[in-house]
């Protein structure tokens, strides 16, 4: 018992990812933007609090932080081996969390020149394959959803029938097998990371569809790219494997303004709210002694997650954080997620 305790505890990692200051932050300079963090080791974090001139530095622990300067490759090597472990049948959710503009959609999707986790994860998946070929057969299918005010939206249906702006009202369900699946969610085959992309472009362009500003509705949204992988042994049909890799970017974690807290805007808040705090809650649950009650069904995020959270699957979480001095109260906060979550 107690080494499946250690085993499980092993399985929750927490990183921690700095972004370098914009240009227009450094513009802004003395005063307005501040760098306020550094960098004792690679696992400590110390931020900087000015609270009514005094100087407070608060000192966070991760499994490893990533400085400004570090790069999407290095950034991946910590991803890697979750990656390998999914292909062995153990399922994954690689998470972004952190206000809006704090890199997650850096980190998980990276701009064309420079890819971030979830290309640089597929490459890797296809690699892999080929790699393993002569033993194992391999089958990969995609499915991409957005959670959006508690409501699961298919990114890859066809136009008309809930791919546009129109929401399809999809359900998880948990199957007799125990997998917890969405029914009706377009889940497509892949052969090729070429063809992957292709895909992933055209739920990208999806997410747009009916959204006034997508970078306003992305950050007000949880994007979850899966992965299911069936692993066949050609040597012995009994070693067959199912397992799958979430790869999740998470809307922005910033509390409401006071002033904005009204209709459309307050509902969604909350929901972001209620499901960020589930996820914390149901991670903490995973990483503490106690595991006889974890609270997945308080969210759709963990209820849709449930058979990748938990048992054998790991998890890792990247919280995103500015270094800038104006953003330190949502640094602070999401500093404080990351160690609710690494809390055992
Ligand atoms: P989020 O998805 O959390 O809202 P973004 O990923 O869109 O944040 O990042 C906000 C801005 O910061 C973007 O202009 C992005 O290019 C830049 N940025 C974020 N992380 C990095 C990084 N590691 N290196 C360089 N630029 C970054
Ligand atoms: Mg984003």
């Amino acid at each position: 018992v107690h080494n499946k305790l250690l085993e499980l505890q092993g399985n929750i990692r927490v990183l921690c990812r700095v972004r370098p200051m914009l240009a227009v932050e450094k513009a802004s300079g003395e005063g307005g933007a501040k760098e306020v963090t550094e960098y004792p080791s690679p696992e400590d974090l110390l931020v900087t609090r000015e609270d009514k001139g005094s100087r407070n530095k608060m000192a966070f622990e991760f499994d490893r932080v990533f400085a400004p300067g570090s790069s999407q490759a290095e950034v991946f090597e910590a991803v890697a081996p979750i990656v390998t472990s999914v292909m062995d049948g153990y399922s994954a959710c690689i998470f972004a969390y952190g206000q809006t503009g704090s890199g997650k959609t850096h980190t998980m999707e990276g701009p064309s020149e420079d890819r971030g986790v979830n290309f640089r994860a597929l490459e890797e998946m296809f690699r892999l394959r080929q790699d393993r070929q002569a033993d194992m057969c391999y089958t990969l299918s995609l499915s991409m959803l957005e959670v959006y005010n508690e409501t699961i939206r298919d990114l890859l249906a066809a136009k008309g029938k809930g791919g546009g702006a129109e929401m399809a009202k999809l359900e998880v369900r948990m199957s007799d097998n125990g997998s917890y699946d969405v029914p009706g969610l377009t889940l497509v085959e892949v052969h090729s990371l070429d063809e992957v992309w292709q895909f992933m472009t055209a739920g990208k362009q999806s997410r747009a569809v009916g959204a006034h500003d997508m970078n306003e509705h992305s950050s007000r949204s949880h994007c979850i790219v899966s992965l299911r992988v069936r692993g066949e042994n050609l040597h012995d049909k009994s070693l067959a494997t199912v397992s799958k890799l979430h790869l999740i970017d998470l809307a922005g974690s910033e509390r409401l303004s006071k002033t904005d807290a009204t209709g459309d805007r307050l509902k969604e808040a909350q929901n972001i709210n209620k499901s960020l705090s589930a996820l914390g809650d149901v991670i903490n649950a995973l990483g503490s002694k106690n595991k006889a009650h974890i609270p997945y069904r308080n969210s759709k995020l963990t209820f849709l997650l449930q058979d990748s959270l938990g048992g054998n699957s790991k998890v890792l979480m990247f919280v995103n954080i500015s270094p800038a001095s104006y953003n330190v109260s949502e640094t602070v906060c999401s500093l404080q997620f990351a160690g609710r979550c690494r809390a055992v």
